[in-house]
């Protein structure tokens, strides 16, 4: 009698489980899409319809039959894009929370706000980041928060601990007794000596870090009188990157200088951040190598109209204006060149939500507006090592999709103005259902 009620019971759950499992069968979506942009052709197609199951794209192509049961989401008079990405944010802070912010607060002040950055971020229709620097894992707790569905959020791949040598800007940089190297060494990103950097490496990768930033050359915004000096000899970026690469991450410089940028990209770095003094040589040798310039040519005119007012020294402002239009100029060789380009921001340098407006920097200096969005999509896919996931509204992909108003190859501009927000098959932002 027991056993019965016992085989009863257990065949009971098992209906009801597989009740819950039709219940749970993925939902449709289906999108009409008036313009669509093809990421990866490099063209604009007409009437598309894209049909969404679960988190992912199932089929896109013109005159798709929508499945029965699916919601219909109408954007047949706006232009359809893959979500956007930028490989250079730092989510955790924010010069609204005041200028240098991110050096200056701790950890747990940074998380109290930092879920706010990163929900502007994503209604901006930046669907995936990558976090170059931020202290106390903030940034990690934050894209678990977000892969859990507790935050709103873009997708993640986070650096925590920028490494530097000490006196480099993942050191120096503000007045916080928890930065820098007046902090004990497991609390820190400074590291000297190859085996130091090895160890550091491991140490990053080991607390989850998807991508490892190191510091090749000073600073613009650290106190450091000259801006572009390598800070790392030749084997101790050799040792950082050989250590990642095994591991298999890949690796970011911080770079401005013109010698530095060359030891790094000799190294193996994956992406050269800022490139700003960059020469002939240099962009030869990115050229040869694939390595991506991720260049954040907007954020100088933040700096200049907004930092001046809020105090900042300076002999800072003058090395931005410097530094700031060398980069631009040099950005423009390095497009002509050939040289592969991300897009990357600084996002948190300047507040969080305004990735879009460098778009418009690309485009005034050198790049059209399709190279400049292929930057932010399939370029940034293959550095992030997700190509096979993001950048283009393809079978398979997540379906990260985001729509504007009008034509964005016409006026780059409407990309800053990012009307609907979906990010795995969820919808964010805009677009009545019917
Ligand atoms: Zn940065």
């Amino acid at each position: 009698m027991f056993k019965k009620i016992v085989v009863l019971a257990a065949l009971v759950s098992l209906f009801s489980f597989a009740a819950a499992a039709q219940d749970a069968k993925p939902k449709l979506i289906a999108i009409k899409a008036g313009s669509l942009i093809d990421t990866v052709n490099g063209r604009v197609l007409k009437d598309q319809v894209i049909i969404i199951e679960g988190e992912r794209i199932k089929a896109v192509g013109p005159g798709l039959a929508i499945p029965e049961g699916a919601d219909v989401i109408d954007l047949s008079n706006m232009t359809v894009l893959p979500g956007l990405s930028d490989a250079h944010v730092h989510i955790s802070g924010d010069p609204t929370q005041g200028i240098r912010s991110r050096s200056t607060l701790s950890g747990v002040q940074l998380a109290t706000t930092s879920h706010v950055f990163a929900r502007r971020t994503l209604f901006a229709g930046f669907t995936t980041v990558r976090d170059l620097g931020s202290i106390e894992f903030v940034s990690l707790a934050l894209k678990r928060a977000i892969d859990a569905g507790s935050v709103a959020g873009p997708r993640m791949l986070v650096a925590n601990y920028y490494i530097g040598a000490t006196g480099s800007p993942a050191d120096i940089g503000g007045g916080s007794p928890l930065t820098g190297s007046k902090l004990p060494p497991e609390m820190t990103g400074v590291a000297d000596g190859p085996d130091a950097i090895r160890q550091k490496v491991r140490w990053n990768i080991r607390l989850g870090a998807d991508v490892i930033k190191f510091g090749a050359s000073s600073g613009v915004l650290s106190d450091e009188k000259v801006v572009g000096v390598a800070k790392y000899t030749q084997e101790e970026m050799d040792a950082l990157v050989d250590e990642s690469t095994r591991l298999g991450v890949k690796v970011a410089a911080h770079s401005h200088g013109t010698d530095a940028i060359k030891m790094a990209v000799k190294a193996g770095v994956a992406s050269i951040e800022h490139g700003s003094l960059i020469d002939d040589e240099g962009i030869r040798m990115m050229k040869q190598r694939g390595t991506y310039l991720s260049a954040d040519i907007y954020v100088s005119d933040y700096i200049l109209s907004e930092y001046s007012k809020r105090g900042v020294e300076e002999i800072v402002l003058q090395k931005e204006r410097v530094v700031g239009q060398k980069q631009r100029e040099n950005f423009k060789k390095a497009v002509e060149a050939g040289v592969k380009i991300a897009f990357g921001t600084d996002a948190g340098v300047y507040p969080h939500g305004m990735n879009g407006k460098q778009f418009a920097y690309m485009v005034q200096w050198g790049m059209t507006p399709m190279a400049a969005i292929q930057a932010a999509t399939v370029n940034n896919a293959d550095l992030f090592g997700m190509s096979d996931q993001i950048g283009s509204i393809t079978a398979g992909k997540f379906a990260d999709i985001i729509a504007v108003e009008g034509d964005p190859i016409a006026n780059i501009k409407l990309l800053e103005d990012v009307k609907f927000v979906m990010k795995g098959g969820t919808v964010y932002k805009g677009a009545a259902r019917r």
